[in-house]
């Protein structure tokens, strides 16, 4: 059989798609896909060998269904972190936060079901919701204050409108890097009665101070969930791990949609002794956010306009053609991301000499394609 036959086999919904995915090139500067620049501490990697040494025997035997031990960890490091107390019942984990959010839309969407979210926001929201054939409705943000910002009204009235079953809201945006007020959270929950809300906080670490969790209005809301990941601050790309919390009795249906022994016995173990370490791991924080103010700082030195970021990247304003100056920025070793928002690159903030890089390379253009 020839690959367009196969496709005619594919669900209808799949045929015309194109698989998500920003290139992986070898290149000197890799500002693309939001990761840390910054290895995973000596100390960190000790206490990783050691733990996977410990189940390493035991690899012929499933792994804890479970995870016990690992949420436990989570909500130790929620609570201590957010100031709102969870314990391990309420906490989820998956093989990324992109499976978390695929559990989560296996068990709340479907055909015939709808999911709100609005953009430009992650791109794998849509994805991920439409995998199972959900009807996804791209909402607008469309604030007075700035394109990117997410105005309250406007949310409310298309939750009203939509009436979805699951809404997608990103805070820190991606890939805006704008905060939303947790007003927002509250008034689309309240907006989308049948809804389960899910608040994608997968760059919260890097908000500036004074930006609240959504954690904190998980209280009295059980449609409400946030998502996390270890991904960005913890410098955990690699690992794949990423989890939710909600309510205690929003996360046992979820134990429906999961496949059993989901999480293996080494990503368990690798991700303990993250949590064992976690001020270390999460040490880097400061010194990207420095490098994000300084990406800020510089381009708009060069003529461009950022967005204000509260994450570990910049969406950056003002390229006359954002694809040409993605390849020339690309010859010269450094990769960004056009994430296909006219006249804009997104630039992950890595270290003091990527930032320089970066803005050098950038400098070196021809105006006309800054
Ligand atoms: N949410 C957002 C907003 C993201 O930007 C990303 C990764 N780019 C994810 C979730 C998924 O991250 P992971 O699966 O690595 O946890």
């Amino acid at each position: 059989m020839t690959g367009s036959s196969l496709r005619e086999l594919l669900r209808d919904d799949l045929r015309d798609q194109t698989a998500y995915g920003a290139p992986q090139l070898d290149v000197p500067v890799a500002l693309n896909t939001n990761e840390s620049s910054y290895p995973v501490p000596a100390a960190v990697v000790e206490t990783i060998a050691r733990r996977v040494g410990a189940v390493a025997s035991s690899l012929n035997r499933y792994p804890d269904r479970e995870f016990t031990e690992l949420r436990t960890a989570l909500a130790a490091y929620l609570t201590r972190t957010t100031g709102t107390a969870l314990v391990a019942d309420q906490l989820w984990a998956g093989n990324g936060s992109n499976e978390v959010l695929s559990h989560l839309v296996q068990a709340f969407g479907g055909q015939g079901r709808t999911a709100l979210g609005f953009t430009p926001s992650y791109s794998m929201h849509p994805i991920i919701a439409r995998s199972v054939g959900t009807t996804w409705v791209d909402g607008l943000r469309g604030a007075p204050s700035g394109v990117f910002d997410l105005d309250l009204d406007r949310a409310v009235e298309q939750a009203r409108e939509t009436d979805p079953h699951l809404v997608f809201l990103c805070s820190p945006n991606n890939p805006t890097g704008t905060s939303l007020s947790l007003d927002v959270v509250e008034a689309v929950y309240d907006a989308a009665p049948r809804a389960v809300v899910v608040v994608d906080e997968a760059y919260t670490e890097f908000a500036r101070p004074g930006t609240p969790s959504a954690t904190t209005l998980l209280d009295g809301r059980e449609r409400l969930v946030v998502t996390r990941t270890m991904s960005k601050a913890f410098a955990f790309a690699g690992v794949r791990l990423g989890y939710l919390a909600a309510a205690a009795e929003l996360t046992e249906l979820l134990r429906l949609v999961r496949l059993p022994y989901h999480l293996s016995s080494v990503t368990q173990a690798v991700a303990l002794a993250a949590l064992e370490h976690a001020d270390e791991m999460l040490a880097m924080v400061e010194a990207i956010k420095t490098e994000r103010d300084r990406l800020v700082a510089g381009v708009t030195d060069l003529g461009l306009t950022p967005v204000p970021s509260d994450a570990n990247f910049v969406l950056v304003g003002g390229f006359a053609d954002a694809h040409t100056t993605w390849q020339a920025l690309l010859e010269q070793g450094v990769l960004v991301r056009d994430v296909g928002i006219a006249h804009h690159l997104r630039i992950t903030a890595g270290t003091p000499a990527e930032t320089e890089a970066v803005l050098a390379a950038l400098a070196t253009l021809d105006r006309s394609h800054r």
